[in-house]
C-alpha cells in the first residue's frame, strides 16, 4: 500500500544502503538502529571540518589550532597551503532540504549537509574534504555526489538567494557547476588531491529521474529483503548478527 515513508529524511547514506541491501536500509533508515560508534574513528575529520568553518567565517584559529592534535595540525597546514581553500566563500556547511514528488502523490524529502559551496572563476564548487576518509572509488556515481549536486542545481533554480542563505545571484546552470573532492592525508609527504568530476542538465534530469524513481519505490517497499544473490555487499555492515545472512550461507 503507498503510503508517506516512516522516515522525513532522504540522505545520501540512505540512497547507498537501498542500493546496496534493503534490510540494512530497513534497519539504518527506517528503524534507526545505531549502534555506538567509536569518536576516534571520526576525530580528525570533526576537528579539521570544525576549523575549516571558523576559516570560512573569517574567525582566527590560532588558538585552537595550538592545542590541536598534530595530525589536525598537519592536515590544516597542507589545506591552508592549497588555493582550494582559499576560493571565495558562498556557503559552508550548507544544510539543505530538497522536496522529492513521489509517483504516489506524495512529497518526501531529500536532504544531505554540503561541506562548502565556493566560486572558482565561472564555476560553483561543491566541496568536500575528505580528511580521514577516501575519495569514493567511482565518484561520478556516488550518491553523495550525484544528490548534492542535484540539490544545488535544484534548489539554486527554484529559490531566491535570500531563501537559499546563499551568497549567490541569478539562475544557476548545471553545466556551471563541478563537485570537488579534497582529500588531505595526516602526513608530511602526500599533496591534497583534487578530485573533480563535471555536470550538466543530461545528468541533472537523469539523477531526477533515478531519484524519483527510487523515493517512489521505498513508499511501497515491505519486505527489505536481503540481496537476491545471498551475498552480504558490505564486510563493515553492522547488523550482520541480526539479518540473517549467516544462516543462509
Ligand atoms: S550484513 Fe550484509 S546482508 Fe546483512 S543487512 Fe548488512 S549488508 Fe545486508
Amino acid at each position: 500500500m503507498p503510503r508517506p515513508l516512516e522516515f522525513t529524511q532522504i540522505s545520501s547514506d540512505a540512497f547507498k544502503s537501498w542500493s546496496r541491501c534493503k534490510r540494512q536500509f530497513f534497519y539504518k533508515h527506517v528503524k534507526k538502529m545505531q549502534w555506538p560508534a567509536d569518536i576516534q574513528h571520526f576525530r580528525l575529520g570533526r576537528d579539521v571540518h570544525k576549523l575549516l568553518d571558523y576559516q570560512a567565517r573569517g574567525l582566527d584559529c590560532t588558538l585552537l589550532l595550538e592545542n590541536a592534535p598534530m595530525d589536525v595540525r598537519v592536515s590544516w597546514q597542507k589545506l591552508m597551503a592549497h588555493p582550494v581553500a582559499h576560493l571565495p566563500v558562498i556557503a559552508n556547511e550548507w544544510a539543505f532540504h530538497v522536496p522529492m514528488p513521489t509517483r504516489q502523490g506524495f512529497t518526501e524529502w531529500l536532504t544531505g549537509r554540503i561541506d562548502r559551496v565556493a566560486r572558482r572563476d565561472d564555476t560553483v564548487l561543491v566541496i568536500d574534504w575528505k580528511t580521514g576518509t577516501g575519495v569514493p572509488r567511482n565518484p561520478e556515481v556516488d550518491w553523495q555526489t550525484r544528490l548534492y549536486l542535484y540539490a544545488l542545481v535544484e534548489v539554486a533554480q527554484t529559490s531566491s538567494a535570500a531563501d537559499l542563505n546563499l551568497n549567490w545571484n541569478g539562475p544557476l546552470q548545471p553545466e556551471q557547476v563541478q563537485f570537488v573532492y579534497v582529500e588531505v592525508k595526516a602526513d608530511s609527504h602526500s599533496p591534497v588531491r583534487e578530485v573533480v568530476v563535471d555536470y550538466n542538465t543530461a545528468k541533472h534530469e537523469a539523477t531526477r529521474q533515478t531519484l524519483s524513481a527510487i523515493v517512489s519505490a521505498m513508499a511501497v517497499e515491505e519486505e527489505y529483503g536481503l540481496p537476491d544473490n545471498r551475498q552480504c555487499p558490505d564486510k563493515f555492515c553492522a547488523y550482520r548478527s541480526i539479518c540473517g545472512i549467516e544462516s543462509l550461507n
